[in-house]
Order: structure tokens, then sequence, then C-alpha cells
């Protein structure tokens, strides 16, 4: 039977590629079906040596299923890149001029963009007649104010360098904040909004008007809120200090402050499903990092009303965003002064959907909205080409 794909029927291949684990997922960017969705991890060990070895067995994951590349309807590759820098600020089509400018920003996301260059490597060898789009995690921050995006250092040094706060999640904080706007039933740029994307990596976003005005990432990924394994923000003394006393290099502060900091350093677990148990068993360690991890988040929240004055609502996504109650209730408890008032009912409720869990009379909204970046980058992707 032969079988022509109109446009509702196009499906992309969407690709995010880490150092030691590939996702991927092949989308209809019109009605947002996901047809497979899936992660090779270990890259690096015996069966899956490397991103080559990743993609392939993600093909053959998707084969399995029944799903041959040839009879899909791709229309493009949707790749995820954490670092565009200040060069890159909308879904680009790759080529090798944008692989040479990416390579560029290395230094800036060393742990990141490297990968996401491999895994478009290797995607354009396998799948050499489709449009590869790059859809940068930075791009929605990138018309921050001036006032939000610079640090208070050097100005030369700062230019010199590209020091300067650049956001990451933009494409979760993007698509979050568009879903809160579309289930309130309002023009997306009536709204003055809080995007709390709360996963493994952690970061906020004060939204006025539709424009991103402040988001609590910058330079890299390692600032503001405390994480599952990074540290957030800290004071930068910390760092010399540990150079002259303790003797400690670049490389080992870098692997403490990204690796072995955040929830986990203080409390034996990035999980919170875990991190719970441990607090239940009386583990005090466990509670001081959830303390430390609702207080800097509230912190933020607090700050973020500031910025924009007024705030219609917040809305938590990403998996601890979206399916740890407790947070939710402890990040914004007592702040009925400040027009926020949680539903203990409503934020209870195991629904998964984009849900209310505000008080009815709350003044700001507070949503439960699931983020879905594979579909975002899908979406991009098929607008471009
Ligand atoms: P990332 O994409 O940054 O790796 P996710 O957004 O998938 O992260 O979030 C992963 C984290 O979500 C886990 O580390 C865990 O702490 C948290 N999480 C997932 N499911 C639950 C749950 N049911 N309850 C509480 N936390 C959860």
């Amino acid at each position: 039977m032969t079988r022509t794909h109109g446009a509702d029927d196009a499906t992309v291949l969407v690709v995010n590629s880490g150092s030691s684990s590939l996702k991927y997922a092949v989308v209809k960017p019109d009605s947002g079906e996901f047809l497979a969705d899936g992660i090779i991890e270990q890259i690096g060990s015996e069966q899956v040596p490397d991103h080559d070895a990743a993609l392939r067995a993600a093909f053959d994951e998707l084969a399995g299923q029944g799903l041959h590349l040839d009879t899909l309807g791709l229309v493009a590759v949707g790749h995820r890149v954490v670092h565009g820098g200040k060069t890159f600020y909308r879904p680009t089509l790759i080529d090798s001029e944008l692989i040479a400018k990416v390579e560029e920003l290395s230094p800036l996301a060393p742990l990141h963009n490297p990968p996401a260059l491999l895994g478009i490597e290797v995607a354009r060898k396998l799948l050499p007649d489709l449009p590869h789009v790059a859809v940068f995690d930075t791009a929605f921050f990138h018309n921050l104010p001036e006032a939000a995006a610079t640090y208070a250092i050097d100005r030369e040094v700062a230019e010199r360098w590209g020091v300067r706060r650049y956001g990451f999640h933009g494409t979760s904080h993007q698509y979050v904040s568009e879903q809160a706007a579309a289930f309130l039933g309002r023009p997306y740029d009536s709204l003055n909004q809080i995007v709390l994307h709360l996963g493994n990596g952690a970061s906020a976003s004060a939204i006025a008007g539709g424009r991103p005005v402040d988001t609590s990432m910058g330079l890299t990924p390692m600032e503001g809120l405390v994480m599952g394994t990074r540290s957030g923000d800290v004071d930068p003394g910390i760092i010399m200090y540990l150079c002259r006393a303790a003797g400690m290099d670049v490389q080992g502060i870098d692997t403490m402050l990204n690796r072995e900091s955040g929830v986990r350093g203080l409390g034996g677990d990035n999980d919170f499903r875990k991190l719970h148990a441990r607090i239940e068993s009386g583990d005090e360690n466990a509670q001081l990092a959830y303390d430390v991890y609702i207080h800097r988040l509230r912190k933020y929240v607090g700050a973020y009303l500031a910025v924009l004055g007024r705030t219609d609502v917040v809305s938590f996504t990403a998996g601890v965003g979206e399916n740890d109650a407790a947070v939710r209730r402890d990040a914004l408890a007592g702040l009925s002064g400040l027009g926020i008032e949680i539903d203990d009912a409503l934020n209870a409720s195991p629904s998964r959907d984009t849900r209310r869990i505000s008080a009815p009379d709350s003044p700001v909204t507070v949503l439960v909205v699931p983020t879905n970046e594979e579909l975002a980058i899908a979406r991009a992707s098929v607008a471009l080409v």
C-alpha cells in the first residue's frame, strides 16, 4: 500500500544527545502525538561505545516497534543544543557553519555542547537527506533586559569572554508559559508569569507580558536554584577560598559544584522520592537538603514577584514540579500576604494534566503544567523547514 504523507502526517525525530545518554522521540508536531520515545544510556560502555552506536540502537528500538525511518513520514530531525551563546537565538538549520560556531561555544557549556555536536554529527551521517534543526536552550532568554543579563563585573573582561546571563531550559519555560496562557484562555502577552522548572536541573523564570525578564540560570546552568547535584548560587569567594586554603583545582571544584553538590551532596540522594523516604526515616542530612532546596526556591519566588510587580500565574513543571506535592506546598506556604494561596486538596491530586492548584479566591493562579520539550522542539523544527 502506498502512503502519502500530508502535513498532518508529518513526523519529526527529536534527538537530545548528552555525554552518557541519548534521548529520542518520534513526534507528530500537529497533534502532539508521540509515536515512540526512549533513551539509550551508558554511552561509552561495551554495548554502546559511542554516539553512533547509541543512535543506531535508538533506530533498532524503533524498528522493534515496527517504526521504520523510511516510512515514518519524517520531515526533519530536531536537535536540542544547550548553549547558543549570543549567536543563536532561534531554531536554526544545521550546516557546517553552525557546527563550527556551536563548537566555538563549547567552552561555555563543556558538559553539554560537545555531546550535542556528536549527536548531530551521527544523525546527519545516518539521515543525510533530512533537514536537521538546532533548537537552543538559551534562545527564549536571548532578549533578557540588560539589567538582568549583566553581571556586575569588569566590563571589558565580560565582553571579551561573553560573560553574561544566558539562561537555560528556555524551550521548557516558553512551552509551559504558553500552555498556562492557553489553559487560562488568556492572551499570552497579557499575563505576568513565574515558571518553576524543577527537574534534575532546576530553574525559575519571570515573564512579563510574554517577555522573559529574568531567569535563575546564568552564564552556565549552575546558577540559581539548588538542583539534583548542582549547588546553584554560591558565594564566588568559596571558589577562591577552596583554591587557596584546600588546594583544590578548577577541575576539582567544577566536579564538586556540578556533580557532588545540590540535594544529593547534602542529603545523599537527588531523587526526591528517595529523599522523602530518608526524611521519614529520620535522616537529618536529607531534611537539611530539603530545607535548603525549599528556602532557595522561596527566595526566587519572592524575588520574581518583586521583579514582576504584579504576577498572574505561577507554574510548576518538570519531574519534581509535576510530581512532588510537598515541594509545591512548602515552596508557596504562608504567602497569602503576597496573593498566593494553594488549595491542599487540589495540590494533592495525582492528575497528570495541566491543572490549577490554587484556591479559587487566590489572586495569583498556581498551576501544574507538564512540560514537553520534545514536542516544542518538533514544532520549532517543522516550523522552520
Ligand atoms: P531532567 O530532565 O532534568 O533529568 P526530570 O524533569 O525528568 O529531570 O526530573 C527528574 C527528577 O524528578 C528526579 O530526579 C526526581 O527527583 C523527580 N521525580 C520524578 N518523579 C517524581 C515523583 N513521583 N515524586 C517526586 N519526585 C519525582
